[in-house]
């Protein structure tokens, strides 16, 4: 799918369409900072499946024809307040310095490893789910790359999603690209594009820095401009160029 057919299927749900042009809102302006940051209520479908509408039914259409090839598409994680990530950022900050011993920015620099800033989620947005197959037996943490792998439990299902998703509109967002900083390869984490894309268009509008200067949790008082500059530039946008 291309980058017009997402504007064009996603601008203000088609109402731009009925205005003259000169008061249509550029798309993204659909979206509050609440909303980007993880902060609002937002209508989410499907139980155990929370997503926007649209990514809901496509994602059905996509559990639907996965399982006609034989593979059980089970969401593991997928819309996360911001609330929840303040949660699970603090219970590892806590883990890192007390319990570990880390100095604090080494302990952040674990944490973004593979968790996100509190407000910085792209599971705030209701576009994005970690999934993995139903259907093998396995063990302990299901969310490791090498279950996805040659010989892992969901290299099954990594295979017909690496031909089948796109299809559907859900693509990988941490791939396996050696040049791609921020966060490590995660073959679960897709995220459904036609939305996801016009919302970082407007999630990077925000001042990042400013919104989080005024939260309070376990760790702020260690960012600095250098650092949330460097996590924007890396964690959030060097990401699958498909999703830009
Ligand atoms: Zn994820």
């Amino acid at each position: 799918m291309k980058r017009r057919t997402f504007i064009k299927t996603t601008s203000i749900s088609g109402m731009a369409c009925a205005l003259p042009p000169f008061i249509m809102l550029p798309f993204t302006t659909d979206y509050t900072t609440d909303e980007l940051m993880g902060k609002a209520d937002v209508d989410l479908f499907g139980e155990g499946i929370n997503l926007r509408k649209e990514a809901y039914e496509s994602f059905l259409e996509m559990k639907k024809a996965a399982y006609a090839d034989g593979y059980d598409i089970k969401i593991v994680s997928s819309f996360r307040d911001f609330y929840r990530q303040e949660a699970i950022w603090e219970r590892k900050y806590i883990q890192y310095t007390e319990d570990d011993g880390m100095a604090p920015l080494d302990a952040i620099d674990k944490i973004i490893e593979y968790s996100t800033i509190p407000g910085t989620s792209r599971h705030h947005w209701g576009t994005d789910i970690d999934i993995i197959d139903g259907y093998p037996k396995s063990s302990g943490d299901v969310l490791v790359a090498e279950k996805f792998e040659a010989g892992g439990p969901y290299e099954g299902l990594k295979l017909w999603l690496d031909e089948n998703s796109e299809k559907f509109g859900f693509y990988l967002v941490y791939n396996n690209d050696p040049r791609r900083r921020g966060f490590k390869y995660e073959p679960w984490h897709y995220s459904y594009a036609p939305i996801s894309i016009p919302m970082l268009a407007a999630y990077r509008r925000l001042n990042v820095l400013r919104l989080l200067e005024k939260e309070e949790f376990l760790g702020t008082e260690y960012f600095t401009t250098g650092f949330i500059k460097t996590y924007v530039e890396d964690n959030i946008l060097d990401i699958n160029p498909k999703l830009l």
